[in-house]
């Protein structure tokens, strides 16, 4: 450091860090935007929106925000990049998001995509939605958030890469709703997107996914039934299944509901690819959730419904017992019964390792793809209507 200022900045940083309060950390952090203290503030003490705030830069022709406001937007169509987390070079994350703001007042409806990296059917799903709205003939507003994740999509990884203690991998959908003043870059990003984007600015969610790299799954949503304003939302979609069920804590799905805001998880196949038949129904279901919510008009198109949709309470994962080669003897949707053959695992030599089987009766509602499994990786996931749900502890969003 060679001027005063800085090094003044760096002693209040490092006495941020030793005391942690979030108050003084919210002031500080800002530094010498001095513009967008209220803002953090605010933000931080979880007080709303406080208006749209342009740090004036502009990235490609879009401007650039570190807080939304949608209220203080003029009717129609806008693209800006949010601002997020600061890398270690000192540059920004930076987030794209569109705004189809009506001409008349309304609800207004999020969409999420790229919480991970690996999952780019939602993105697709997104983009299609949005061109097909039109501003001058909504009532309320739809806020689309691209590419959460940045880092993540860059590297088509699930997980987001932090440097502070050495390479470290986050689960970023596992920070909700996280925390500007965390520890780590992830849970930074996330409680800036969480805190200065959605939160302020939405009545409802849907965030986007897909299965994780090396499996493959169903069209289908993680979603919590027994929440009636997020059961109307999820039977609007014309898909195969419903995976009534939390999840677990610091889903970004659960983080808006805890803030007040119904949300659910809709999940769009195979991760890595455009999966164009699967998104049809995706963008189907969510315009019918915009005509549900009185921000579109014309008629339901088709629904749960129409696709029979299975209302699932128990997931049961087949976890490999050995390392190996899997050779899958089912489909993604087969019904399969009790003690009905599921698999088989071959060694390199091609020796049978391990047979696997159905311990009890369901619908194949995800499969791996990579050949390889090691001990304890999920081969097959059942799904099932149970009085008595048996969760598994590992989840395929
Ligand atoms: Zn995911």
């Amino acid at each position: 450091m060679t001027n005063g200022r800085s090094d003044e900045i760096d002693r209040r940083d490092f006495m941020l860090a030793s005391v942690g309060a979030l108050g003084a950390a919210a002031t500080l952090m800002a530094g010498p935007a001095q513009a967008q203290d209220a803002t953090t503030q605010r933000a931080a003490s979880g007080a709303g929106a406080g208006g749209t705030v342009f740090t004036g830069d502009i990235i490609d022709g879009k401007q650039v925000i570190s807080a939304l406001d949608i209220s203080d937007l003029e009717p129609g169509r806008h693209n800006f990049y949010f601002r997020g987390a600061q890398m270690p070079t000192g540059q920004h994350w930076y987030v794209s998001v569109s705004v189809a703001k009506g001409a008349a007042p309304g609800k207004r409806v999020g969409l999420i995509s790229g919480v991970h990296g690996d999952e780019m059917s939602p993105m697709h799903t997104l983009q299609t939605v949005m061109n097909q709205l039109d501003p001058t003939a909504m009532s309320g507003s739809v806020v689309a958030v691209f590419d959460l994740s940045r880092p993540a999509v860059e590297a088509m990884s699930r997980r987001w890469h932090s440097s502070g203690r050495g390479i470290d991998l986050i689960d970023i959908n596992r920070v909700f709703p996280g925390n500007e003043n965390g520890p780590e870059i992830s849970t930074r990003h996330a409680g800036l997107v969480f805190n200065r984007l959605l939160k302020p600015n939405l009545d409802y969610g849907l965030d986007f996914h897909t299965a994780a790299t090396g499996m493959d799954a169903t069209a289908f949503h993680l979603a919590r039934m027994d929440l009636p304003e997020v059961r109307a939302m999820a039977e609007l979609f014309p898909i195969d299944q419903i995976f009534d069920n939390f999840g677990e804590n610091g889903l970004l799905a659960n983080a808006l509901i805890d803030a007040g805001i119904p949300a659910l998880t809709p999940e769009i196949g195979r991760p890595r690819i455009l999966d164009l038949a699967m998104i049809e129904l995706f963008v189907e279901g969510t315009m019918n959730v915009l005509k549900h919510h009185g921000i579109i008009a014309g008629p339901m198109g088709r629904t749960g419904a129409d696709s029979n949709i299975f209302v699932a309470d128990g997931m049961l994962p087949i976890l490999a017992t050995r390392g190996g080669f899997v050779e899958l003897l089912v489909e993604i949707n087969d019904v399969v019964t009790e003690g009905q053959k599921l698999a088989i695992q071959r060694n390199t030599f091609g020796e049978v390792v391990a047979e696997y089987t159905a311990p009890r009766a369901g619908e194949i509602g995800a499969r791996r793809t990579d050949a390889t499994a090691e001990e304890g990786t999920p081969i097959v996931f059942i799904i099932f209507d149970s009085a008595t749900p048996v969760g598994g502890d590992v989840i395929v969003e």
